[in-house]
């Protein structure tokens, strides 16, 4: 059984530091749910049979050339720093340069225990695996930075949770799995050539222009805020935004307890442990400045004293929230039909979510019916959102072309929550045609008319809390 994928792994050769290196834990039998074979043409990989397909993408055995680690992070959970976490049921199989010239991380989610798993059991159940593939995909859709999935296997194996569940493994495809915790576990131990070789690593990995760890911070606090602002635009909450979830590419990454928005609300939180809605949708904008503070914190630990660049680290990341402001408001002006949005205009864009917030209008269909031109009937009281629209359309006067502005920055379908339950729920029952629908249609998001899909739950199907479902 020969799979040869034309693996070029730099992290590996990289010192034991920062990572260990084991082979994933063999499973008793993979069969093969998707394999994303458009993704698989990008990456360069071979063709193969859906058996060695699943073989391969379980950790049954190993592709050749493959270099298999665990990599070392340590991050700030719910705000309390934790110094040692990394990968506890994931392995980094390797690295590919893509047709495209993109080199990415090829990564087993689910394939046994590692070094760092401490309590866990390094395995992940079909939910999460199914519920990541989907969204993470669907982001990708949507145009939003996001780690992708290239395969979902099942493994012939339970895996005990609250109850027994059918075992998966998710492949994941990343362009690095480089985390701000990667930097704060070195950071925090006091190893500053690790620092330091981490930060060149990084910088000539993602950000080749930069020159040193303050042009990394300015870098990656720029992705970030623009990563933020897209993710408010569709309604996208992460849910579970450590620090050891943020990732230096400014890529989406961990999707655990995530969900989107349905009716609007600014405080929406849909993770379990999330009590304190510390990671609710309008804390988000916050939340990344407070990561990239403890980002800057760890980059600065590699100077021989730190203080020399303390001014420049905190005007970087004091000017994230103006960066923020401004990518949000170029997303959600473009969602009222607004090319060239200005300060002005925010307080026109806030008061549409303030009316919709206190009429429970739904976010994605709302928006939708604003570019067609129906928005009237998704509110309750049609008069406060006519009192709006007669504002909305004197500033829509001489815009050239508001209508396709709009249907380009509202989606008509999101991976909505209670969908996602439903498809999880059948294909725990052995049915996954529900999942190869989510696929389908949520691969063209503007452009979709599965008016099924597009419908927000009703009270009975709503599905109020997610979980981390490690
Ligand atoms: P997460 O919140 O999913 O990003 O995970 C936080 C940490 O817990 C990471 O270091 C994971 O590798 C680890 N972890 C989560 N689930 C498991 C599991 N089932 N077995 C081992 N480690 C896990
Ligand atoms: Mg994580």
């Amino acid at each position: 059984m020969s799979f040869s994928v034309p693996f070029d792994n730099s992290y590996a050769a990289l010192p034991d530091a920062f990572y260990a290196r084991l082979d994933p834990t063999p499973v008793k039998a993979p069969k093969l749910i998707t394999f994303n074979e458009t993704l698989a043409q990008k990456l360069g990989l071979p063709e193969a049979s859906d058996d060695v397909l699943a073989a391969m993408f379980s950790g049954q055995k190993v592709p050749e050339g493959a270099t298999p680690i665990a990599q070392l992070y340590a991050g700030h959970q719910f705000g309390t720093f934790n110094p040692q976490l990394g990968d506890g049921r994931a392995l980094l199989l390797g690295e590919v340069v893509g047709t495209d010239g993109i080199r990415r991380d090829i990564q087993l989610k689910g394939s046994g225990p590692t070094p760092y798993s401490r309590m866990g059991d390094g395995r992940a159940w079909l939910g999460p695996v199914l519920r990541e593939y989907v969204i993470s995909e669907a982001m990708h859709a949507l145009g939003i930075p996001t780690t992708r999935a290239l395969a979902a296997t099942t493994t012939g194996e339970d895996v005990i949770r609250e109850t027994v569940l059918p075992g998966a493994v998710l492949t994941r495809v990343a362009q690095s799995h480089l985390r701000v915790g990667t930097f704060q576990v070195f950071a925090h131990r006091g190893q500053k050539a690790e620092l330091a070789r981490l930060t060149d690593y990084a910088m000539a990995r993602h950000y080749p222009d930069a020159k040193g760890p303050m042009d990394l911070l300015r870098a990656v606090c720029a992705a970030q805020a623009e990563l933020v602002a897209v993710w408010m635009s569709v309604g996208f909450i992460h849910g579970v935004m450590n620090t050891d979830n943020c990732a230096i590419s400014g890529e989406t990454i961990d999707y655990g307890p995530c969900a989107f928005i349905d009716d609007y609300h600014a405080d929406t939180v849909f993770s379990s442990i999330d009590q304190m809605g510390r990671y609710a949708y309008s804390n988000q904008p916050r939340i990344i400045v407070w990561n990239m503070a403890q980002f800057a914190t760890a980059l600065l630990q590699q100077l021989d004293d730190p203080t020399t660049a303390l001014d420049e680290a905190t005007e970087i990341v004091h000017a994230m929230p103006a960066q923020i402001e401004a990518a949000w408001l170029s997303r959600f002006g473009a969602k009222i039909g607004l090319a060239a949005p200005t300060k002005d205009d925010a307080a026109l864009i806030q008061d549409l979510l303030t009316l919709m917030q206190a009429q429970g209008a739904d976010f994605t269909n709302t928006f939708d019916a604003l570019a067609r031109g129906d928005a009237r009937d998704q509110f309750l009281e049609r008069e406060a959102f006519d009192a709006w629209a007669a504002e909305w359309q004197t500033r829509l006067q001489g815009e050239g072309d508001p209508q396709t502005v709009m249907q380009a920055a509202s989606p008509r379908i999101i991976p909505r929550n209670h969908r996602m339950e439903e498809m999880i729920a059948a294909a725990v029952a052995g049915d996954f045609a529900p999942f190869e629908r989510l696929l389908t249609a949520l691969a063209s998001p503007f452009d979709t008319d599965d008016l099924d899909l597009m419908r927000p739950p009703t009270k009975a199907q709503r599905v109020p809390a997610t979980f981390c479902g490690t």
